[in-house]
């Protein structure tokens, strides 16, 4: 443990390296955004839960697809066609390997860990979820995950129940067998708060749900770009992320979910690709992976989606995660010690996310003042409306943390806090 970790007012629960053993400043160089001066102050980036900013290799990629070897993928005779359908299964490889899934054909690409979750809902839910079912969820889902399972309970007449969470932002898992019955079709569930940066215990969740016969749809948006996941380890039945988050580009995103489920649900999307043949009497629909990509698909973002991870891979996700946990550590003793605020999330399992409030000062000033000194942070209730009527709280400041952020960053956090303060004393 570091110096720093003794003090911090709670106790958490993971490994921990110091900064020094993360070869920071190289990974830095790797992002050209990172390296301007915003309001005439070095560029301090800590909205990354919202989105991650992308290394050269990410830019290269993308751009070299564009300049090289763009063609529409699937049924093309041609070399760019062919070249480029390659590269678009190569990506769907990577992120394979990435989630650990047992076969490529479980690895969906979609928009974002939105249409994940709304593809999940629209076809698994709309034929498993009848009237008086229930759709168990959580009370930190970010409103990706509760909005589409409202949707869907509203259509069917079901009802969606809640975990409740506790006063550090932890879920409240002795609810849980409470919550499940023969009713229950489906559980959704975070890997990682947005708002609080919680980490749940989801091999637990998914055992307890299984041995209710319930599968899990885990949305681990702000899981992949900080956490080693490995989707049969868990036995997750169903798991979406966004591109956007793991230093890949937006409008590219990923639903895993295990063959025989897939196989068995309705097609999402009609249109190209998605289709075995086409008459005006009866479409037979493809394969797997196909048959939920409807169109032509976002290529660039895929093959800028699988440099993201290669480049997250080449660095090590646990490297990663034990720089941005040394990060969280020093930034919450920092934080801390700064009178008047309060951090919202304190649970014993956090990844780098700090939500905060300093009493008398709205967080939208809070957000505008550190900007003027050249620090991101993101301020409101993080599509986590539900979250903030449990802390009763209109909105937090949150600051969150990337593989490229340094404890120098979080010092002028600090010191942009110390000034925010000044400004309403
Ligand atoms: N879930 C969580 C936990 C998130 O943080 C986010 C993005 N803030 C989403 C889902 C939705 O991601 P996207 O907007 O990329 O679909």
């Amino acid at each position: 443990m570091t110096a720093a970790a003794n003090s911090v007012p709670w106790e958490f629960q993971h490994p921990m390296v110091g900064e020094a053993t993360f070869p920071v400043e190289e990974v830095r160089r790797d992002f050209p955004i990172l390296h301007q001066q915003v309001y005439g102050h070095p560029l301090v980036y800590l909205d990354n839960a919202a989105t991650s900013q992308k290394p050269r290799a990410v830019i290269d990629a993308i751009s070299h697809y564009y300049e090289r070897d763009n063609a529409n993928i699937h049924r093309g005779v041609h070399f760019l066609s062919e070249h480029a359908t390659e590269e678009h299964e190569a990506a769907r490889r990577t992120v394979q390997r990435f989630l650990n899934a047992a076969d490529k054909r479980e690895i969906i690409f979609v928009r974002s860990a939105t249409e994940g979750i709304n593809l999940v809902a629209q076809t698994y839910g709309r034929k498993h979820v009848g009237a008086g079912d229930e759709v168990v969820i959580t009370a930190m889902e970010h409103h990706s995950n509760i909005v589409p399972w409202q949707m869907l309970c509203e259509e069917k007449d079901a009802r969606l129940r809640v975990i409740p969470i506790n006063d550090r932002g932890e879920l409240m898992m002795e609810e849980l067998p409470k919550l499940l019955s023969k009713r229950t079709k489906l559980l959704a569930v975070t890997h990682v708060s947005n708002a609080l940066g919680t980490i749940t215990p989801l091999r637990k969740i998914i055992e307890i749900a299984h041995s209710h016969g319930v599968p899990v749809v885990v949305d681990g948006a702000q899981a992949v770009p900080h956490l080693k996941v490995d989707v049969q380890e868990l036995d997750c039945d169903f798991y979406v992320f966004s591109g956007h988050k793991v230093y890949g580009p937006t409008g590219i995103g990923v639903l895993y979910g295990k063959r025989a489920l897939l196989e068995a649900m309705p097609p999402y999307q009609g249109g190209g690709d998605m289709i075995r043949s086409v008459t005006f009497e009866k479409t037979l629909y493809n394969d797997l992976p196909y048959k939920f990509e409807a169109g032509t698909p976002n290529i660039g973002g895929a093959i800028g989606l699988g440099a993201a991870i290669d480049y997250v891979n080449h660095l090590g996700i646990d490297n990663i995660a034990a720089h941005e946990h040394d990060l969280l550590i020093y930034a919450t003793e920092a934080l801390s010690a700064i009178p008047d605020i309060r951090i919202i999330g304190t649970a014993a399992q956090k990844a780098a996310v700090i939500s905060f409030i300093i009493e008398g000062i709205h967080p939208h000033d809070i957000g505008t003042i550190l900007d003027r000194s050249g620090i991101a942070i993101r301020t409101g209730h993080h599509c986590a409306q539900p979250v903030m009527q449990r802390f009763r709280i209109p909105a937090t400041a949150r600051a969150s943390f990337a593989m490229y952020n340094t404890r120098g960053e979080v010092d002028a956090l600090v010191e942009g806090i110390q000034k925010v303060k000044e400004v309403f004393a």
